[in-house]
């Protein structure tokens, strides 16, 4: 069982699309351990695009993410990180095919709808940066199969 952190950009939250997005993966049969609307501090955008730091478009990625909210959630699944990158399709909208996230939604690479880690290294440091422990549900069997919700 694998944990991942998701962030629905704010251009998704603008665009009045968590609802549908949300359900793609409750569809595929993850389970959803937390989530929230919140913006961005900038220390946190830092933090969670610190790989990027110094390319051309770190300046222009570091005010779109805190430009408004955004919809972060963490998921458990088998494989989690590689099918829900499946899922999202390919940063460049030109190459994300028809049926994935950004291949129905997006048209430009920076505004490109969603956020997934790449990693369960990145996933770690990504939920970490987003959620205090007690936010999320404990990782397991299924929510429905377990006698109480929150630990
Ligand atoms: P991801 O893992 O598919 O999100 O892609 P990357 O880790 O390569 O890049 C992180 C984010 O930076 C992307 O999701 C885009 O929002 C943004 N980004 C990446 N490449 C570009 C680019 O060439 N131009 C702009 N404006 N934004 C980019
Ligand atoms: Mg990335």
């Amino acid at each position: 069982m694998e944990k991942t952190f998701l962030m629905l950009k704010p251009d998704a939250v603008q665009r009045k699309m968590i609802g549908r997005l949300v359900q793609r993966f409750e569809d595929k049969g993850f389970e959803l351990l937390g989530a929230k609307l919140t913006r961005m501090t900038m220390k946190q955008a830092e933090i969670h695009y610190a790989e990027h730091a110094g390319k051309p478009f770190y300046g222009e990625l570091i005010d779109f993410i805190t430009s408004g909210p955004v919809f972060a959630m963490v998921w458990q699944g088998e494989q989690a990180i590689a099918m829900s990158r499946t899922m999202m399709g390919k940063t460049n909208p030109l190459e994300a095919a028809p049926g994935t996230i950004r291949g129905d939604y997006a048209t430009d690479k920076g505004l490109n709808v969603i956020h997934g880690s790449d990693s369960p290294e990145s996933a770690e440091r990504e939920i970490a940066n987003m959620f205090e422990p007690g936010e999320l549900l404990p990782s397991g069997p299924p929510i429905a199969s377990r006698s109480n919700g929150l630990h």
